[in-house]
């Protein structure tokens, strides 16, 4: 009589073991982490389902225009609430947030597509952006 092998059922293989990924809750707001390769998370905060973005999925930010928190959102979105102050902010081109280094003290600075120019908070150097671009930057087309 044969000895059955592999007792135990074999798990689908996942596309990248361990990796995780992250999105925000369609409920409650909250961040939450899922396994890449999952099509939709399940939060334990609120029992919302939120469907994964496919990959690929550009993400882009923005600043609330109430309390200033930076939001991250899926690029293409038409508005984005705030988990902060449930403002719900217009998505456009105009209000995403890019970043620089101070080119005086190098300090982080973000600024909105669009800005020629960022002045540091810190030390008031106005750094000049878009000729020294870093080169991974997102793809922004218009
Ligand atoms: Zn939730
Ligand atoms: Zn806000
Ligand atoms: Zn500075």
């Amino acid at each position: 009589m044969p000895v059955p092998l592999a007792p135990y059922p074999t798990p689908p293989a996942p596309a990248a073991n361990g990796a995780q990924s992250q999105l925000v809750c369609s409920g409650c707001r909250n961040l939450l982490l899922y396994p890449v390769g999952a099509t939709s998370v399940y939060c334990a905060v609120c029992n919302a389902v939120t469907a994964v973005p496919p990959p690929g999925t550009e993400m882009a930010q923005l600043v609330c225009g109430g309390c200033h928190t930076l939001l991250m959102y899926i690029r293409g979105a038409t508005s984005v609430q705030c988990s902060c102050c449930h403002t719900v902010n217009l998505a456009l081109e105009a209000n995403q947030v890019a970043h620089v280094n101070c080119g005086n003290c190098r300090m982080l600075l973000m600024y909105q597509y669009g800005a020629r120019s960022v002045k540091c908070a810190v030390c008031n150097f106005v750094t000049s952006v878009g000729a020294s671009g870093s080169t991974n930057e997102q793809k922004f087309s218009t």
